[in-house]
């Protein structure tokens, strides 16, 4: 081996043995406090933290992966996960620890899927993907509302979707951008606006056609106080925050009903959380109520309860803002809004207007070239590539100092 070549060698493993960064798995019971004491952090690391911060280190998951990078032995970062799109930085300096929220870097990568019905569209999109993900996701889109069982032979399913990678690893569930659904030839497209909600063409709302089994947990609610954001951006603290849930604020004492039949899996304190209670329902979904002044008697660890029955009463622990219930719904212990859930079915047909119908016509002319060259080909194929979207999460605004 020539020298210079084993130089380089020599001082690789040198440089990697001086900053490393190691990847661990946070166990099941680990709190936040134990956390810190398993890595030898000062426990005031927690203390100092503002209480909504407080709160947003509860979403961490057991099983959830997180990195310490060291420097000769000591550590300099943790990178924590807390949602989909932030991660709990601590930074370790002669200062000491700090901590900030700090958006999770990631590659998208957009695909398509283009398939003839020949069985049924969920079995077709079974047999092309090996997953039933996209044919659920599917009927997700178009709020069931529009008539899939007189789909035949020939018509077409298109799908636009973006998946995200870390490491080189698929990272959350992919997305559908834009659909297409034929139904005896007739197509019904769908568009994604703002990563929540989407519409055809012209800009009109799939409209609910059913019942889903949630019900909103505060009967008596004044109103809603915050709503579900995977980032908020806080103008005063000049970061970003989401919030993972619906606030009702109510009177201290008012009930709190389960908003769907299932088991109750949790109850106790939970940091910023305060009293909280957990109940896991069909599907993978859990609820989750939070602030709680108190527990309706008879709700323990391990009992059943129907949709609508009490299970305690708003108050304001963990947290010192006024009294309402924090509310959050979780699909295989990933934090999705409620409001998709617990929404009644609507008579009207909500239509986009002014700006943003602008922006959906917008990404219309975006898609319509794809999905015309996409339908022009003959087989069902699926296609692979790599390119930004014009549909991805908007950039964040600059960081202000
Ligand atoms: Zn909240």
């Amino acid at each position: 081996m020539p020298i210079k070549s084993l130089l380089i060698l020599i001082s690789l493993l040198l440089f990697t043995q001086n900053i490393a960064a190691k990847e661990y798995k946070w166990s099941n019971k680990l709190t936040f406090l134990g956390f810190l004491k398993k890595h030898g952090i000062p426990q005031k690391t927690y203390y100092k933290m503002h209480k909504e911060d407080k709160e947003l280190i509860q979403e961490i998951r057991a099983g959830q992966s997180y990195s310490i990078n060291r420097k000769k032995g000591k550590i300099t970062t943790i990178n924590i996960p807390v949602s989909d799109e932030l991660m709990l930085q601590l930074k370790n300096s002669k200062k000491g620890y700090t901590y900030k929220y700090v958006e999770i870097p990631y590659d998208l990568i957009e695909r398509t899927i283009s398939i003839k019905m020949k069985y049924g569209f969920k079995k077709d999109l079974y047999r092309a993907t090996k997953t039933w993900y996209y044919g659920k996701e599917l009927e997700e889109v178009y709020s069931k509302s529009i008539p899939f069982n007189k789909m035949r032979k020939g018509d077409r399913i298109i799908l636009f979707y973006t998946q995200r990678y870390r490491n080189n690893k698929p990272y959350t569930s992919p997305q559908i951008d834009a659909c297409l659904i034929e139904i005896k030839g007739k197509p019904f497209y769908g568009f994604l606006m703002d990563n929540e909600k989407y519409y055809d063409s012209l800009g009109r709302q799939y409209k609910r056609t059913y019942t889903t089994r949630f019900i909103r947990p505060v009967p008596n609610m004044k109103r809603i106080s915050s709503r579900f954001t995977h980032r908020r951006y806080h103008p005063i603290h000049k970061r970003y925050r989401p919030h993972l849930g619906i606030d009702y604020a109510a009177r201290s004492g008012s009930r709190i009903v389960a908003s769907s039949k299932g088991k109750v899996v949790f109850k106790g304190w939970k940091g910023g959380y305060g009293r909280t209670i957990e109940i896991q329902h069909a599907n993978g979904l859990k609820t989750l109520y939070a602030h709680m002044r108190g527990y309706a008697k008879g709700v323990n660890r391990g009992t059943y309860v129907g949709q609508g029955k009490t299970i305690g009463y708003v108050g304001t622990s963990g947290r010192s803002t006024g009294p309402h219930l924090h509310f959050g719904l979780y699909k295989k212990g990933r934090a999705i809004n409620p409001a998709r859930y617990v929404s009644k079915p609507s008579a009207k047909t909500i239509k986009l207007k002014g700006k943003a119908y602008n922006k959906l016509r917008k990404l219309v002319r975006h898609y319509r070239p794809q999905f015309r060259e996409t339908r022009a080909r003959k087989n069902s194929i699926i296609k692979k590539e790599s390119k930004k979207c014009l549909n991805c999460f908007k950039k964040l605004p600059p960081r202000k100092k």
